[in-house]
């Protein structure tokens, strides 16, 4: 039974202090040192014991130690200095305001289904969620005007923990907003705001809406668990990702819709810019679209109303879409029945829902028309669309081809920017001082990470060390608190006080624990791994954690055939399983490890960003040629695992790169990190005993390393990705949407009614022949042709198309490579809408040589030459 009235009582601190309570639920504290610092020390004991949680530690106070830290002036002096330092950090002009000039969006809505901040603010699963966090603390400290939209989860993701025979046990704590970083958004009269949306049966769903402050941006998390609710509506937001298709259609239903009209209550409340871009991270927050559609087709008394085609341009003209899934069993689907019926609620009174069922149609073949998509209904509803790592650009556009019928696969409008992680908030402080120049430099991102060059081998081999040594203590409190939840005495547990060794090679693995993934690959052969894991001269360790989906068996299995072998007393001592893989771990972990292992059945992992994470501490990647991996591997920054993709079947698959990873870790990176030949001081030791190492200073190994942290800092640091969303899609998508929706929506409803005009001509247009002048009997490079087109445009005009010519090398099956393309800009009428396009081409290449004729929508606000989807090629 749910409590329907509850307060919590304040904690009120004395004027001189009170600013931390600003710094407190400010998360900027979670990648500003000195904050976290000064919690900490407030009361060290209590820091434990409230996990490093600031909001909870000052509730946690008493009045006396209150007034303790009010009496000391050295504290109150830091604090007003933190005080003011946070200030300037708010208000400072940043990249954004120094790069960016009038063409830039005054702000910009992020939306995302999860969001990875901190371990004190729960609301993530995995990589999407880390990744949306990571955005938002980069967008505060370049300057970028981001405000983020989400749900708040009663339970946030589940906690992990392991039965005796190692299966995966989830809990779900309820968290107490009133205990989280956060801040009722509320009416000028002291009323929280509300957002209501119809649902059928004539119920409602309202939602009262938080605010987390990630530095200067703002996060909108709204919360269905209010009084005024039904139960199952108090519900929507009770856990992520929840139960049943209906429960998951009503979370995205408030995330999308829902979370536009809080941000337009949060403008209206506290005055913030009315965003001009949306950038919808995966597919869940696709329904924001149609909520934009609605407020353009019934803008209230003093704009004019759009139809449907013109709401539909100025929407797209202002968004960005970005999926994430590179298998299409990944993305979101519902019943199109499902959609209709919650419509017809009138969800959008506005717009018809026959159109917004379109949206979602899964057109392409073999799709089902029986299915609402959300990945393809993001494609339909935003002008941009990008995967995250340029290998899953390329992924993506062969996934939705579909969408593009007799375009190039290359052509689906489809780019990619590939994903960043957020440094000050990954990277340990203690390599961030060897590595990190803190002075910012706008213009060459690259220079910022050169110092590590100035670091001495054994100073940085010092460091690594020390990294070292406090995850193996990290993983010893880990694993006896693991195995005391298992049923264990302490008395059984002496061992874990000796598992793993500070001065023994260290391979992380963590995520989580979808198939793909392969969890499990490492255990391909046992015995081999065995030797690996025990071998006396070169010995490696493992430390491995992740989640499964509650739902997923197979992944269940997977950790407990995991959790078993490190079971065994024979390795315990060398490999281990951490429950409740989290940002509080991962802090740890990345930093510890040597080597951060990643064997994903390629393409399938659309880019990771753990490796990264290992990669700006100095940990070198190991990993299959996926992802990221796949465009920043160059050979001297770790090792690639060969893929023996589509070769065989996944068993032979599975153990031709089993053993590709055992033959990497035995001939090359084990022996780089002891330090082969005159490098190694350690071969006389015994067999048994892992000899000591600590003195000897691998150097090639330590030019990896530095390597690694000069060239990948940089490139995976979200500084670079965030200047590639800003450069490539938001401020484009700012100029579009502005140009579209000025005068009253003018070019809206300009290029809308050329769509429809266009759309409704495009079956009529013909290309009825393709000739050429100018091949002599032995054509030679150089030569140049004129290609003529006669087209029949039907109710178009010349001026509506593009008439291009497409040419190059060709293929035993006449298809053309190495394509270049020509317009054929000479237009000559023949009468009755028959035309002829001519233009020159010159042969620049030898060999086998052949052209085509195609035709395509021509405007200015098509961002893309594919963007409609229409096209016909000569022959068709
Ligand atoms: C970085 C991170 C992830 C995502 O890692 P992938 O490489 O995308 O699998 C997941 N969980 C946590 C806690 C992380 O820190």
């Amino acid at each position: 039974m749910k409590a329907i009235h509850r307060f919590t009582v304040r904690t009120v601190l004395p004027e001189s202090i009170a600013a931390l309570s600003r710094l407190a639920k400010n998360l900027r504290w979670t990648w500003h040192q000195p904050t976290e610092d000064l919690f900490a020390e407030l009361n060290p004991h209590a820091w434990d014991a409230v996990h490093g949680d600031p909001v909870k530690l000052l509730g946690s106070l008493t009045r006396e130690e209150i007034q303790q830290i009010a009496a000391d002036p050295e504290l109150v002096a830091r604090i007003r200095d933190l005080d003011a330092d946070l200030d300037t950090y708010l208000t400072e002009p940043q990249w954004y305001q120094r790069t960016q000039g009038e063409d830039a969006p005054a702000a910009v809505a992020y939306f995302s289904a999860e969001y990875g901040i901190t371990s004190a603010l729960p609301q993530y699963s995995g990589g999407l969620g880390i990744l949306a966090g990571d955005h938002l603390k980069t967008a505060s400290d370049m300057g970028v005007p981001v405000v983020g939209v989400g749900l708040l989860y009663q339970a946030g993701y589940f906690k992990q923990s392991l039965s005796r025979d190692g299966w995966q046990q989830e809990t779900y704590p309820v968290l107490d907003p009133d205990e989280l970083p956060l801040t009722l958004l509320r009416e000028a009269d002291g009323t929280p705001a509300r957002v209501v949306l119809p649902l059928p049966e004539g119920r409602t769903l309202s939602a009262q809406i938080w605010r987390a402050d990630v530095g200067r941006v703002p996060l909108l998390l709204l919360d269905s668990n209010i009084s005024e609710n039904d139960d199952a509506a108090r519900n929507v937001t009770d856990r992520l990702y929840g139960g049943g298709s209906d429960h998951r259609l009503y979370q995205e239903l408030l995330l999308g819709m829902g979370g536009i009209r809080a941000l337009r209550a949060h403008s209206r409340i506290t005055g913030a810019p009315t965003p001009e871009v949306y950038h919808c991270n995966e597919g869940h927050a696709g329904f924001l679209g149609v909520e934009r559609i609605q407020e353009l087709m019934n803008p209230g008394a003093d704009a004019q109303a759009m139809m449907w085609e013109e709401a539909l341009t100025a929407v797209r003209a202002a968004t960005v879409f970005t999926t994430h899934t590179p298998v299409p069993a990944g993305i979101d689907r519902f019943e199109r029945d499902q959609i209709a019926h919650v419509l017809a609620a009138g969800l959008a009174p506005d717009v018809p829902s026959e159109r917004v069922l379109e949206l979602g149609a899964e057109t392409m073949p073999g799709g089902d028309p029986s299915k609402f998509n959300m990945a393809v209904m993001g494609l339909r509803l935003a002008q941009r669309a990008n995967g995250v790592a340029e290998l899953h650009g390329a992924v993506s556009r062969s996934m939705f081809h579909g969408l593009w019928e007799g375009f190039d696969t290359e052509e689906v409008p489809i780019t990619s920017v590939t994903n960043g992680v957020h440094v000050p908030s990954w990277i340990d402080p203690a390599v961030w001082r060897m590595a990190v120049d803190p002075e910012e430099n706008d213009t060459n991102p690259a220079a910022r990470w050169r110092r590590i060059y100035n670091v001495s081998d054994a100073e940085l081999w010092a460091t690594r060390r020390a990294l070292r040594e406090r995850l193996v203590h990290d993983v010893r409190e880990r694993l006896r608190a693991s195995w005391k939840r298992r049923g264990a005495a302490d008395a059984e547990l002496g061992w874990t006080e000796s598992v793993l060794d500070p001065d023994v090679l260290t391979i992380g693995f963590a995520r989580r624990v979808p198939t793909y993934k392969r969890l499990t690959l490492m255990l391909r052969n046992p015995e081999r791994l065995k030797r690996i894991l025990l071998d006396p001269r070169r010995p490696v360790q493992l430390v491995v954690a992740g989640k499964s989906h509650p739902a997923d068996e197979m992944g269940k299995r997977m950790i407990q055939d995991l959790v078993r072998f490190t079971d065994d007393p024979q390795v315990r001592h060398r490999i281990v399983f951490l429950p409740n893989y989290d940002i509080a771990m991962a802090r740890v972990l990345f930093p510890g490890c040597d080597v951060w292992l990643n064997n994903p059945l390629r393409p399938l992992e659309a880019c990771g960003t753990s490796g990264m994470k290992a990669a700006i501490n100095g940990g070198l990647n190991l990993s299959v040629l996926d992802g990221w991996w796949d465009e920043m591997y160059d050979g001297q920054n770790g090792w690639a695992i060969p893929t023996a993709d589509n070769k065989a079947g996944t068993d032979e698959r599975d153990d031709i790169e089993a053993a590709a990873l055992y033959e990497l870790i035995e001939s090359h990176v084990a022996p780089r990190f002891y330090g082969d030949g005159s490098e190694d001081a350690t071969t006389a030791a015994g067999p048994d005993t892992a000899p000591s190492r600590a003195s000897t200073v691998p150097h090639q190994w330590l030019a990896m390393v530095r390597h690694t942290l000069a060239t990948l800092g940089p490139k995976v640091s979200a500084r670079r990705m965030l200047t590639d969303y800003v450069n490539e899609l938001y401020v484009p998508a700012c100029v579009a949407g502005r140009r579209v929706t000025t005068d009253d929506g003018a070019l809206a409803r300009g290029t809308a009614h050329w769509v429809e005009r266009v759309r409704t001509a495009w079956p009529q247009l013909r290309i009825e022949h393709v000739d050429a002048h100018g091949v002599r009997q032995e054509p030679q490079i150089g030569d140049e042709l004129t290609v003529n087109a006669y087209v029949d445009l039907g109710e178009l005009t010349p001026e509506d198309v593009t008439v291009q010519v497409s040419y190059g090398r060709v293929s035993e099956t006449d298809h053309i490579h190495e394509r270049s393309y020509a317009t054929l800009e000479d237009v000559t009428e023949l009468g009755g809408g028959r035309m002829t396009f001519s233009g020159p081409i010159t042969i620049d290449r030898s060999g086998p040589f052949g052209y085509t004729v195609r035709v395509l929508p021509r405007h200015d606000e098509l961002a893309s030459p594919a963007e409609l989807a229409l096209v016909r090629n000569a022959g068709d």
